[in-house]
């Protein structure tokens, strides 16, 4: 069952904290709310469940408009960054409990709560209390909580910003197996972190201040970004400010072959070019000036070079002989990994 935002609004006395969110989310598909903090994502995410009421705007689940719907009639399984266990009730209680307040019969919950738990992983768990789990069992145990009702739509708010490094990127992975083994429960995954949407989201909605500014694949939003704000959340980016010529831009005194359709010769526009695919030393579309800074990154070196008023961010791979502060550097990169965006989308 897909979702729908036609036009959500919501504000807090009188602040407009999500704007006029236009958004589809098909039948099985995980979508990522990707953005920095405060930027609506949440708040979204709450008018799908039912926690907030829009000031105006429609929110449908499937053909169902659901706006005027109490939580508990959505049909849908959440899962917050805290986890939200009930402390007294054991892990297999905590899982029935929305089954429970369902009237489910108590086979039929049985049964669910034994498939929930040996989906997660925590079978063996189902006997103890959540204070003898480690936060990545609590959270599995969140998880399976909200799978047991069986739910057409799952919201998932920042799910792993809790854990420590290493369980995330462990959980990130089964999260994607979960998702593989329910092929047709819909994700609304809210996150501020670039890596989680890339990994498991099929499309990722970018929030900048109580908007949308951006809506496409992983793939798309980082080869091909159409905003600034964009370009810089997902994945990093160099923009450039460049006046277009034909068929060229003009960066310094450097000219730069890439595509400039669109955009009249004369006008400003900015470059987005992906710091790994910056490279040191002399080739085509050249960049020299200073380097300014030097972080040794493990398998990089991350080079920051002032070049004609402007800093560009290199990473290279880990050099034997890095370069010195103030040594003068070539940089130089393939036109077809460089992105023009019109100016004016900045996103500032
Ligand atoms: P995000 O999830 O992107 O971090 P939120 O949707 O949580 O952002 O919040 C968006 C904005 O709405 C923030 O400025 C936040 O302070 C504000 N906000 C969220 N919930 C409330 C509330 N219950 N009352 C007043 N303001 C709120």
């Amino acid at each position: 069952m897909g979702i729908r935002f036609d036009g959500v609004t919501v504000a807090y006395d009188g602040n407009v904290v999500l704007d006029a969110l236009d958004l589809t989310v098909a039948p099985g598909e995980v979508m990522a709310l990707l953005g920095p903090s405060g930027s609506g994502k949440t708040t979204a995410l709450r008018a799908v469940a039912g926690f907030v009421r829009p000031a105006a705007g429609r929110v449908f689940l499937g053909d169902r408009d659901v706006t005027d719907l109490p939580p508990h009639r959505r049909g849908i399984g959440m899962v917050v960054q805290q986890y939200a266990l009930f402390p007294h009730l054991r892990v297999e209680d905590n899982v029935a409990f929305g089954l429970r307040a369902r009237k489910t019969a108590k086979a039929e919950i049985r049964t669910r709560v034994a498939e929930a738990l040996e989906m997660t992983g925590m079978a063996a768990y189902a006997r103890r209390h959540p204070r003898e789990l480690s936060g990545g069992q609590q959270q599995r145990v969140a998880i399976a909580r909200a799978l047991a009702v069986r739910p057409d739509v799952l919201l998932l708010d920042e799910p792993l910003s809790a854990l420590d490094a290493r369980l995330r990127s462990g959980m990130l992975a089964e999260l994607a197996r979960l998702h593989r083994e329910l092929p047709d429960v819909t994700i609304l995954y809210v996150t501020h972190d670039q890596v989680e949407a890339l990994t498991l989201a099929d499309r990722i909605a970018v929030m900048d201040r109580a908007r949308l500014r951006a809506c496409g694949t992983p793939r798309e939003l980082y080869r091909a970004p159409t905003d600034a704000f964009t370009a810089s959340f997902v994945g990093g980016a160099n923009l450039l400010p460049v006046t277009v010529g034909t068929g060229a831009v003009v960066l310094g005194d450097a000219e730069i072959a890439v595509g400039t359709a669109g955009i009249a010769p004369g006008a400003q526009a900015t470059l987005c070019v992906r710091p790994h695919l910056i490279g040191l030393g002399d080739g085509p579309n050249r960049i020299t000036g200073t380097v300014s800074e030097i972080q040794w990154r493990g398998a990089t070196h991350r080079l920051y070079v002032e070049a004609g008023g402007h800093r560009v961010m290199a990473d290279v791979r880990e050099l034997r002989e890095p370069p010195a502060l103030g040594d003068e550097v070539t940089l130089h990169f393939a036109a077809e990994d460089a992105a023009l965006l019109p100016a004016g989308v900045s996103g500032d």
